[in-house]
């Protein structure tokens, strides 16, 4: 096995293991079903916040009532939705694929731009999309960073980044132009099925000797900063007057002093303090705190 001693090194042997993971063209290795520039511009601005299998199961009736921009631009709206209701956020997207179609009908002559300008001044087109247009229906370069692209870019040490045209950046400076769509695709797939953002699959993964992530633990759920110390006090007044308040640095919960360190101990004993002083019932001054 090759293990690459540099940055551009482990993304272009990356791109070749997945390449071999997952073959096919680039056309292939889109999940989405479309015959035309058109309709994969229309599935893909339906694929937001769903899965490719949703939007394949709603586009067959979509394409036959609405078979071109035009038509499309002239689409009832109740009816629209009615048919794209499956996917999820259907009046914000019916509402771009009819703007889609009249700007596609008005300003391009029912055709889909290939300039990644034209393309993301379309309604409902971001780079993304722009870039799963340019790639896959064109055959041009373009690097879609989706959820499972920035994931696992970054899991690969390929940038620090999490704005996703920073990571476009990034990437596409580490690859020759001809394989950012392919590199774009197979990591979505690899993401979807093998390095799975909850449970990663480092020991089934074609990655996992170049991979700085490899048999890491990947659950980020201890690095929130929402449980600071002050409001965990407010909102738990009953853990206060319990003994669970004082048993906590001793047991020290993994996550929380994992991350921060001395933060939950010194605060903690501060609390147990509380209880007794509400014993003497004489200080007026407490009644009112601890009944709130
Ligand atoms: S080795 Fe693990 S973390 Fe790295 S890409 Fe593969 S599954 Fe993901």
């Amino acid at each position: 096995m090759v293990r690459p001693r540099t940055l551009p090194g482990r993304a272009r042997e990356a791109h070749s293991r997945l390449a071999a993971c997952y073959p096919g063209s680039v056309a292939d290795l889109c999940e989405l079903a479309f015959d035309s520039p058109f309709q994969l511009l229309a599935a893909t601005v339906l694929s937001a916040q769903t899965t490719d299998i949703r939007v394949n199961s709603v586009t067959p009736a979509l394409f036959a009532r609405y078979p071109t921009p035009a038509d499309l631009a002239c689409a009832e709206t109740g009816e629209l939705e009615e048919i794209i209701h499956q996917t999820g956020f259907f009046r914000a997207k019916a509402r771009s694929l009819i703007g889609l179609g009249r700007e596609l009908d008005e300003r391009f002559a029912g055709e889909v731009p290939t300039a990644m300008d034209d393309l993301v001044s379309l309604p409902g087109v971001g780079r993304k999309t722009a870039n799963v247009i340019r790639s896959v229906a064109f055959d041009l370069p373009g690097l879609a960073v989706d959820t499972h692209v920035a994931r696992l870019t970054k899991l690969l040490g390929l940038t620090e980044s999490t704005d996703p045209v920073r990571i476009e950046s990034d990437v596409c400076a580490l690859l020759p132009p001809r394989n950012w769509g392919s590199f774009g695709l197979t990591l979505i797939l690899h993401g979807r099925r093998v390095c799975i953002a909850r449970r990663p699959r480092c020991a089934d993964c074609a990655l996992a000797d170049i991979c700085p992530s490899a048999s890491l633990p990947t659950r980020k759920a201890p690095t929130r900063k929402a449980p600071t110390d002050k409001p965990a006090a407010i909102d738990k007044p009953a853990a206060i007057d319990k003994p669970a308040a004082i048993d906590k640095p001793a047991g020290a919960p993994s996550a929380r002093s994992s991350v921060r360190g001395g933060a939950v101990p010194s605060e903690a004993p501060a609390r147990p303090r509380k209880a007794p002083s509400r014993a003497p019932r004489d200080p007026p001054s407490q009644a009112p705190q601890l009944s709130r």
